[in-house]
């Protein structure tokens, strides 16, 4: 058996319910649940069986019979320009969910950039609201997806970091520089980070010279 039939055989088949256009080039997709995942899980997605599935992060909560999917378009990318134009009705390739950047009931910060906000939307759609904080990361006063749904229930434990653009009730520069000004980090708590590579890898630096074991803080990034 070939590499592609391998991959065929490891693919389900559902059905995209909407394709919706949230922000400029970013995207919220949603189908038909097939399996059930864990908040926090990852899928691999393909419109074409020849192509290799690329990941993304499930933002729907675990009681929804739709799965969604937050994207945006890399403009050079093979999936996201495509995946863009598809049509309610068409058919959508998955792999199983699978990942293990999972949260519990225990204090937790989750630190976002951009997309990355997808997991912790599941977890807050699935439930876990009590002890968490998050902060999101985002270029523009549009980029804080799903933010109608945070306001209300996480309050001021809901932080938007907003580089580019002001405006009232954001934090007018990178989450980088807002972590770096606030007084205190809490040290009983354990740290998500989920986004670009960059984002990442400078959040856990600055979470560790302010005194985060290592041991605390658990990634996922967005290649
Ligand atoms: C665990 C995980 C979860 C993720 N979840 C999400 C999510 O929820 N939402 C989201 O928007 N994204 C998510 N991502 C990122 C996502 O998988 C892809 O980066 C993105 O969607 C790319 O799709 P694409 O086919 O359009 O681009 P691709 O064709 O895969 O290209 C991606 C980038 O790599 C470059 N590239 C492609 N091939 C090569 C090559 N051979 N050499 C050098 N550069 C190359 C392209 O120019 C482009 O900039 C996740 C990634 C991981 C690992």
């Amino acid at each position: 058996m070939n590499s592609n039939t391998d991959q065929k055989n490891k693919l389900s088949t559902t059905t995209i319910l909407e394709n919706k256009e949230i922000a400029p080039g970013v995207f919220v997709l949603k189908y038909k649940k097939i399996k059930n995942f864990k908040p926090g899980q990852y899928i691999g997605l393909t419109t074409d069986l020849s192509v290799t599935p690329r990941l993304y992060t499930i933002a729907s909560g675990v009681n929804s019979n739709e799965i969604q999917i937050l994207y945006n378009i890399k403009d050079d990318g093979w999936l996201t320009p495509r995946l863009s134009e598809i049509k309610p009705g068409s058919d959508l390739y998955i792999t199983d969910p699978e990942g293990s950047f999972i949260d519990n009931e225990t204090p937790a910060w989750w630190i976002a950039s951009g997309t990355g906000i997808a997991p912790f939307s599941a977890m807050f759609r699935s439930g876990l609201v009590k002890n968490k904080t998050l902060i999101h990361g985002g270029r523009y006063t549009h980029s804080f997806y799903f933010e109608n749904e945070f306001i209300p229930i996480l309050g001021k434990n809901y932080i938007r970091c907003c580089s580019q653009e002001n405006a009232e009730g954001l934090f007018s520069g990178r989450l980088t520089r807002y972590l770096q000004d606030i007084k205190e980090i809490p040290g009983n708590c354990r740290f998500f980070l989920c986004g670009s590579p960059e984002m990442v890898v400078e959040v856990r630096d600055l979470l560790i010279k302010r005194g985060v074991e290592y041991d605390k803080i658990i990634a996922e990034i967005y290649f």
